[in-house]
């Protein structure tokens, strides 16, 4: 192994790298869950992940990765044989999917070519010509992390409304949470789904329900098995600041610390921040003439930007040269499009100068693995993001001529 020199850079889209401030509040003695300080700790946490998932109803934090958020999501709300309709954004709906069929779910999979966001429109038409209200709930996927495409919940909410139907409407927010704008109880969202290790910038192993009334309504007649992943318990132990099992007590220090610096930038800072950066990366694409995944600009995340090699080019060799020589780990491209993209995670705790050094790493990788490019990517982000660092650009110029 040879020896290495300054930080690894991980720009994989999650987990993403955890602050200073996170670290050190996580490095603490393990304290007694069912003591007072924990009982402060968990009430804190979960009146901050309401504030998060902007939501005043009921919040379950399991210790667990996404995909227990995801289980605990389905046997809650639903039975046996129940029909629930989803859409074949990526890999993680695909997988998502496959878990559903699993405990026994019948899904309805709509296709999708990986490259496009959920058409609203066509779920609508689904949703009408099921009269009887067969499909019980609608899984979908908001940032579909093998992608990087955003489809529009507002519009999924819209489409179930217009249709007059009352599935329930479950999301998951795994890799957009604290990315991406996201308003559960506005947006009419049944069961919110999210993880640690994104947004939050925590290290993996928390997973999340956010739960409406009604949700919490269906959790009472619907007949999954499920002990663990049970809400009722948790919901109750929650009031008074407990766990009906051991919590991940150190990673709820971590949460605490992560609500806080998410609170001091401001959520809409931090989305805003979220966007530049995303744009500032794609408009290095658009330099390079590599391609995105994503074909509708408009549904480009801001989480990541997947890039699509030419054909034979080997994305995974590329990702094999960049880790070699610059240490920085990027994203590989999984299931359908694995080793033709290749991703860049731009979440989290991030910020211009991180985002330049990792198109640096590209745009040098380019060049050593002999990927057909145009030079010039670094430049058109770093142009980009002179003329936008912050939300005052105009004041910084002028402050500087003086
Ligand atoms: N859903 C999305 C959108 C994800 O990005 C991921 C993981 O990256 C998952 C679900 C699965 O989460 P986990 O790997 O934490 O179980």
């Amino acid at each position: 192994m040879t020896a290495k020199s300054g930080r690894h850079f991980l720009q994989i889209p999650g987990p993403s790298n955890v602050p200073d401030r996170i670290l050190r509040a996580i490095d603490q003695p393990v304290i007694d869950h069912r003591g007072p300080d924990f009982a402060a700790l968990a009430i804190a946490v979960i009146a901050g992940m309401q504030r998060i998932f902007r939501t005043s109803g009921a919040i379950a934090i399991f210790p667990s990765s996404g995909t227990g958020a995801w289980e605990a999501a389905l046997v809650n709300t639903l039975s046996p044989g129940d029909r629930v309709l989803a859409f074949e954004t990526g890999q993680f709906a695909t997988l998502w999917r496959v878990l559903a069929e699993r405990l026994g779910l019948v899904v309805e999979f709509i296709p999708g070519d990986w490259r496009h966001a959920v058409d609203a429109g066509e779920a609508e038409a689904r949703l009408t010509a099921d009269k009887a209200h067969a499909i019980k709930a609608v899984m979908l996927v908001h940032t579909e992390t093998s992608t990087g495409v955003t489809s529009d919940v507002v519009a999924m909410r819209r489409a179930l409304d217009r249709a007059k139907h009352p599935a329930l409407l479950l999301v998951d927010t795994i890799s957009s949470l604290a990315v991406t704008d996201f308003r559960q109880d506005e947006w009419g969202v049944d069961v919110t789904i999210a993880g640690a290790q994104k947004g939050l910038m925590l290290p993996p192993g928390l997973g999340f329900n956010a739960i409406s009334a009604k949700a919490l309504n269906a959790s009472k007649r619907a007949k999954l098995p499920r002990a663990y992943w049970e809400w009722q318990p948790m919901i109750a132990a929650g009031e008074s600041g407990f766990f009906p099992f051991t919590p991940a007590t150190n990673l709820l220090l971590g949460l605490r610390e992560a609500i806080a610096m998410l609170e001091e930038e401001g959520l809409d800072n931090v989305f805003a921040r979220h966007d530049r950066l995303a744009e500032a990366t794609r408009r290095a694409a658009a330099a390079w003439g590599v391609e995105i995944l994503c074909a509708d600009p408009r549904a480009r995340s801001s989480t990541l930007t997947a890039l699509l090699l030419p054909p034979g080019y080997n994305a995974d060799a590329f990702r094999r040269t960049v880790l070699e020589r610059f240490d920085m780990s990027l994203g590989a491209g999984l299931g359908k499009v694995a080793g033709k993209v290749f991703r860049i995670g731009h979440l989290g705790w991030f910020n211009e100068l991180t985002l330049m050094g990792t198109l640096a790493g590209v745009e040098m990788g380019f060049a050593l693995a002999g990927v057909p490019h145009r030079s010039g990517g670094v430049d058109a982000a770093m142009g980009y993001l002179a003329g936008n660092v912050g939300a005052e650009p105009a004041r910084l110029a002028r402050a500087a001529k003086q």
